[in-house]
């Protein structure tokens, strides 16, 4: 039997763990964090995240989705915010079953965890904290002082991770680049009804479910340009907000808000700008929302809490070469191509890591340097395209969904998508289509998005345009 050492228990790792069980593989999980079933852990980044068809499909495998979708709340499409708390909805996709869903990462790795354990080649050993790592030979020592040797060592330790640090303090013109955003993120909390505190009344639309203040099966979104606010549902009612801004020095000059609500036509010209470090009081905080976010205010009874209380955290994109070191250590997940998290991928593509490695387990056996060459070269250039673009969908999140020639271009792909069983958007192959390659879907979305912004510039009403015209040049594009 060969015998792996996983570095991280975290998504990534937790779902390697089964996969390689159901492979006979002994398998022995290092996390540096408590056992977060036992302890009050936060799990990590983000309180929830988008799963979506990539991420599926490798739960399917091994038999994972259902029961991770029962405790999803679908998310049909971005609900757009403006400045003065008007909302409209941006479907995802003009096809039905198309959607993505909320998860919680706790529950989604507990279950990964539980699932793994029942598997009796499979331990996990936690405040096991992988300190050094020998890449000649792929033996690790960790903080327990335990000094481990496997056949195989694969890192899954997340986006700092320190067998990275080991390999590129080893290995001769080692590449590495990790690029920071100006922004950062924080997370805040909207209540579900029933643990209401607020002093406003909750609303209570008809077509809202009960449990829910906001539409449940949307992502909400406040762009504002120069920083944004996003919120996803939880299955308890509530939702976790995320506001994004920029770390120091201001989101916004006073002539850019002026002219955005010029051109809503209904907000006076606002001067004063924030950034993390200016908001340092409770009532710039305040002001600040009612400012920026009217109508999500009443709806955060512990805003200034959340936000004085709650971490802010970094943003950035890491990039590295080469991502083994023969058949001794291989990089998944975050450890190899850590991404901002504005296309909701970082979780699917990590699980999209897995299900490709074990495909060539399957082919090669434990032949470690010959799965992990074929590993890397297979994925270097999807995930270097995923990366790519989730930087590039953070400025369509902030700037373009506000902006009329983006929203008609979205009105049209949905009436292609409802039109033609051949069209999807870029969206929606990145998203749908767990049989596209990353890099394909990069490159053919990006000749059909400056294709469809041309036609959508010229004004013309896109009832009226005809499809099959349109859908002629989206083909000859091929
Ligand atoms: P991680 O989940 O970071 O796990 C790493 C594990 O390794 C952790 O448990 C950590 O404690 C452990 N560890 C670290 N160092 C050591 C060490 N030295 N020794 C032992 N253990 C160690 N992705 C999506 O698909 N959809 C989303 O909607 C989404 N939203 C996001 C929102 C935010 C704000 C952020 C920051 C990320 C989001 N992501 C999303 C990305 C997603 O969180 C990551 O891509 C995913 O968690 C990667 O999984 P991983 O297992 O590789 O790393």
């Amino acid at each position: 039997m060969s015998r792996v050492t996983i570095v991280g228990a975290g998504l990534a790792g937790s779902l390697l763990a089964i996969y390689l069980a159901r492979r006979d593989i002994v398998v022995n999980v290092y996390e540096a964090r408590p056992d977060m079933r036992l302890t009050d852990v936060p799990a990590g980044r983000s309180i929830n995240l988008a799963l979506s068809d990539r991420g599926i499909a490798a739960l399917r495998q091994v038999g994972m989705d259902e029961y991770m979708l029962a405790e999803a709340v679908p998310m049909y499409g971005r609900m757009v915010h403006s400045e003065i708390g008007k909302t409209s909805l941006l479907p995802y996709s003009g096809r039905t079953g198309e959607y993505i869903n909320s998860v919680s990462r706790a529950g989604l790795n507990i279950a990964l965890m539980n699932e793994a354990e029942k598997y009796e080649s499979v331990r996990f050993h936690f405040n096991a904290r992988c300190v050094d790592v020998d890449c000649g030979t792929g033996g690790a020592l960790f903080s327990t002082r335990s000094r481990v040797k496997a056949d195989t060592l694969i890192a899954t330790d997340g986006a700092g991770s320190s067998v990275r640090t080991a390999m590129a303090a080893t290995t001769a013109d080692y590449e590495l680049s990790q690029v920071f955003l100006e922004h950062g993120y924080k997370e805040l909390h909207i209540p579900s009804t029933s643990v209401w505190t607020g002093k406003v009344k909750p609303p209570t639309a008809a077509r809202f479910d009960t449990a829910f203040l906001m539409e449940p099966n949307a992502l909400h979104i406040w762009p504002r340009h120069r920083f944004m606010m996003i919120a996803l549902p939880n299955f308890d009612g509530s939702f976790t907000c995320t506001v994004f801004l920029a770390h120091t020095g201001g989101n916004a000059t006073g002539k850019e808000r002026a002219s955005t609500a010029h051109e809503e036509g209904s907000l006076p010209a606002l001067d004063a700008n924030a950034s993390f470090d200016q908001l340092t009081t409770e009532s710039g905080v305040r002001t600040f929302w009612e400012r920026e976010f009217p109508d999500a205010i009443p709806l955060m009874p512990t805003l200034a809490e959340d936000f004085f209380h709650n971490p802010t955290g970094n943003l950035g994109t890491v990039k590295c070469w080469p991502w083994n070191v023969d058949g001794n250590i291989l990089l998944l997940g975050d450890s190899a191509h850590a991404m901002v998290p504005f296309y909701g991928q970082g979780m699917n593509c990590a699980f999209e890591d897995v299900r490709v490695l074990d495909g060539l387990i399957e082919r090669h056996g434990t032949d470690w340097g010959t799965v992990y060459d074929g590993y890397c070269q297979l994925r270097k250039v999807n995930t270097d395209a995923i990366q790519d673009m989730a930087e590039e969908n953070f400025y369509e999140m902030r700037d373009a969904v506000a902006d009329p020639v983006f929203v008609r271009k979205r009105h049209l792909e949905t009436r292609l998508e409802q039109t033609y069983p051949d069209y999807f958007s870029k969206y929606s192959m990145v998203t749908f289509r767990e049989d596209l390659p990353y890099s394909i879907a990069k490159e053919r979305g990006n000749a059909q998005d400056r294709l469809l912004m041309q036609i959508c510039a010229s004004g013309d009403d896109i009832d009226e345009m005809d499809l099959d015209k349109v859908m002629a040049s989206v083909r000859a594009l091929a």
